[in-house]
């Protein structure tokens, strides 16, 4: 398997296999690609429930949304895409409301009219609160004031990151989407949807170029004693963890899922509806036929999918979804990349080699870029289209 191998892509997800598939489509070179986990997609995996012929997606909903043309028409050669567009709903104190908070989420919360000149004025009035705001709380009171604060931010952001908002750092939110129109799109680009023949068939097309070679169930520590000296590897499993934490763990965030399936047609009646209350402990539950209205067969079910998403600390053997952005942090991920750079055959990207957050747009930009900037230069070819 190892023999004379030259690229070596640990990670199946969408980062992993946009690298994969543009070293075996432009460079026309073998390329091994692994996952510890068993199937490709990564964090964007689906697949379909046997009992109700449901899609579902196994870590959490995933919209596909970009404003990136280069992202955009890439991804477009590998699936069609719906025109499903997201919108996100919140029950808070026994009513129900449209995010991000928009005029119809004011007409419902305030119970009167208010013009767009309103609502701005609105989210204008205690801006002066706090000029220097030493927390989250005082940030979000600040751009959308107290009452509004109080419904959807704190008990949301409470649950979310298992602490209180007045322990979090003002700086984890630059701005909250407030909107003073009644758009209630929960994303503004002009590219959305989800893939038409599901995720599953998106990452099929995508590694079917018969020079990548896929191995799910696959640890790279368990192969990595094999890997040639002289093969690029593109890393994009944990940072921290490939150092063997040598210098620290980093922290994440992590969350746990809650699958039910229900005897009823249409449960929520919408996709996902989060949950703003501290008391209700888990964060928002997904209902995943609505994501394709167009399928006709599981509306004519008296059956639904649904997942209810909790907010959990990460430990080693959990999934780590988000990274916590603080000064510790950063320091120890400056201290991995420097440690990164002294291999030259090495490559970090994605969210987890990166420990950053990344949409799946912002993913496949951050792949193609790579594949640009550091693949294409080794191989000694130019740009490629
Ligand atoms: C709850 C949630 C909801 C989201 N919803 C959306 C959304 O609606 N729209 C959107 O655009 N983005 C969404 N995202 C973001 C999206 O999931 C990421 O952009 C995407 O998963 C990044 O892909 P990746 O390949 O970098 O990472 P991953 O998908 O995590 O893939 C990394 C892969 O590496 C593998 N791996 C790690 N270590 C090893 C190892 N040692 N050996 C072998 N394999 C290894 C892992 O098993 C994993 O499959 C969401 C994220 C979360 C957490």
């Amino acid at each position: 398997m190892f023999e004379n191998l030259r690229y070596l892509v640990v990670g199946a997800g969408i980062t992993g296999s946009v690298i994969a598939e543009r070293i075996a489509a432009v460079l026309g070179e073998r390329v091994l690609l692994i996952d510890k986990r068993p199937h490709t997609g990564g964090n964007c995996h689906s697949s379909i429930d046997p009992e109700t012929g449901i899609e579902t997606h196994m870590y959490g909903s995933h919209i596909f949304h970009t404003s990136i043309e280069k992202v955009w028409e890439y991804i477009s050669r590998f699936s069609a895409f719906t025109s499903y567009r997201h919108k996100v709903l919140i029950r808070c104190g026994g009513k129900t409301f449209f995010m991000p908070i928009n005029l119809k989420t004011l007409i419902d919360f305030f119970g009167r009219n208010f013009s767009p000149d309103q609502a701005r004025e609105l989210m204008a009035q205690e801006r002066d609160a706090f000029t220097h705001p030493r927390n989250l709380e005082e940030k979000a009171i600040s751009l959308i004031g107290r009452p509004l604060y109080e419904t959807f931010i704190a008990g949301y952001t409470q649950k979310q990151w298992g602490r209180s908002p007045q322990d979090l750092p003002a700086d984890i939110i630059t701005r909250l989407p407030v909107r003073t129109n009644f758009n209630t799109d929960y994303f503004n680009d002009p590219h959305q949807g989800v893939p038409k023949d599901g995720y599953f068939t998106l990452f099929d097309r995508l590694l079917s170029h018969p020079k990548i070679e896929v191995r799910t169930g696959t640890d790279f520590r368990s192969i990595r004693d094999q890997v040639p000296a002289s093969c690029l590897v593109v890393y994009t499993g944990m940072i921290d963890e490939y150092f063997d934490h040598r210098l620290g763990a980093l922290d994440w965030r992590s969350l746990s899922f809650e699958w039910e399936t229900l005897p009823t047609c249409d449960f929520q009646g919408t996709t996902v509806m989060n949950y703003g209350d501290v008391d209700v402990p888990f964060t928002r539950i997904h209902e995943f036929k609505h994501y394709h209205p167009e399928r006709r067969e599981p509306f004519e079910l008296e059956k639904t999918v649904i997942c209810r998403e909790y907010p959990a600390q990460y430990v080693p053997g959990r999934e780590a979804y988000y990274p916590v952005n603080n000064t510790r942090n950063q320091e120890l991920l400056a201290g991995y990349q420097k440690l990164a750079k002294q291999n030259t055959s090495l490559l970090f990207c994605g969210r987890l080699g990166s420990y950053r957050y990344w949409d799946m747009d912002k993913a496949i930009e951050s792949a193609l870029d790579l594949f640009e900037r550091e693949i294409l230069p080794r191989a000694g070819k130019g740009s490629a289209k």
